[in-house]
């Protein structure tokens, strides 16, 4: 098991497959300039797959959620996600992804073994998407989506993160899309994970924002009497169901207590959080030829150092050196 001095155990592993990517969300990227990984840094195939048959087999790990940088730009992705689904025991598997090239691939993806995916989509204007991931790939994003839901990798996920002064304002548009196409919409408050390091709380759309926004056109009811257990959403039925909406208020409303993760990044640092500043090498045991046992427990000995919480509100945080596409999110 991956445990930790608080009790916590650590189920839900987060594999990032690459910190490229082919959009430059605001919140996420700079426009230009961000070093990429080199690539003999970056693990390999069989490297990631024998971190995951490590995870899944001598760790407890039950899900596997690949992750970036955008995952589909990773070569390989479809031959990982064959060969994870071929491990004992069977992780669920999902992929986060901004959903360009997805109707190429969402049909492979889903015969190697794919379970689901979580697409990010912001805004459903083509002009804003454009001003926020500097982009003009609206409609890629959008086909993603359907082809995702057709390929039956479903339920399919939306990612939504708003930005005052551009899509703030779209919260109810984007639910009723998403309940018309049966996607589930989840809100993520934007965290202080940009490479610009340009995040201001009081510049932020909170929780409590978005709720409010909702409910000037829709109904919500608490699902499970607020539990939300180790998920970071918070989930609300629409108008009595059955379409439900998500918030993950990690700024706000953190869920440290009950977090459940555990982070691999491309170039195989095990991460315990998304906001840690330290990082242990996996790599280098993997080239050194150490064993699995031997992988195994410094994966542990990390997990047993995690933090209690992120530390937002601590007067002392500062912001980790990566930014949220070379952590995977
Ligand atoms: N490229 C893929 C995508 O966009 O889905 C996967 C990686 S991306 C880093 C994963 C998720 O993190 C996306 O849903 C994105 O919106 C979210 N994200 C990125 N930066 C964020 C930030 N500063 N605060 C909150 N969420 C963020
Ligand atoms: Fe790329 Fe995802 Fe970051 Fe946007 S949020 S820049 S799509 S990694």
């Amino acid at each position: 098991m991956l445990i930790d001095t608080y009790g916590r155990v650590a189920t839900d592993l987060r594999v990032s497959l690459t910190d490229r990517c082919n959009l430059r969300c605001t919140y996420c990227m700079p426009e230009e300039g961000l070093q990429w990984l080199a690539k003999p840094d970056l693990l390999t195939d069989d490297e990631i797959v024998r971190l995951i048959d490590i995870a899944v087999s001598g760790l407890g790990i039950e899900e596997v959620r690949f992750t970036g940088g955008e995952p589909l730009l990773r070569p390989g992705l479809v031959g990982i996600v064959e060969r994870v689904a071929a491990l004992t025991p069977r992780p669920l598997m999902s992929l986060t992804t901004n959903g360009i090239g997805l109707k190429r691939t969402a049909t492979a993806l889903a015969a190697a073994g794919l379970d689901r995916v979580n697409v990010s989509l912001d805004t459903l204007r083509r002009d804003v998407f454009k001003t926020l991931t500097r982009r003009d790939r609206h409609q890629d994003v959008l086909d993603g989506l359907e082809a995702a839901r057709d390929a039956g990798l479903t339920p399919v996920k939306v990612n939504s993160v708003l930005m005052p002064g551009l899509n703030a304002d779209e919260a109810p548009d984007l639910l009723a899309w998403a309940v018309a196409h049966d996607y589930e919409l989840r809100f993520i408050e934007q965290m202080p994970l940009d490479a610009q390091h340009g995040w201001k709380r009081e510049g932020m759309v909170t929780a409590g924002d978005i709720l409010a926004s909702l409910r000037t056109r829709f109904d919500l009811t608490p699902e499970g009497q607020g539990e939300r257990g180790s998920a970071p959403a918070e989930r609300w039925l629409v108008d009595g169901g059955p379409h439900r909406v998500g918030v993950i208020a990690s700024v706000t409303r953190p869920f440290c207590a009950a977090c459940d993760r555990t982070r691999l990044t491309a170039d195989g640092q095990v991460r315990t959080c998304l906001f840690a500043r330290e990082e242990t090498d996996l790599r280098a045991a993997l080239r050194s030829d150490a064993p699995d046992e031997e992988i195994a427990r410094i994966w542990r000995l990390a997990m047993w150092g995690k933090k209690a919480g992120a530390g937002l509100d601590d007067p002392s945080f500062v912001q980790p050196d990566r930014p949220m596409s070379a952590i995977g999110g």
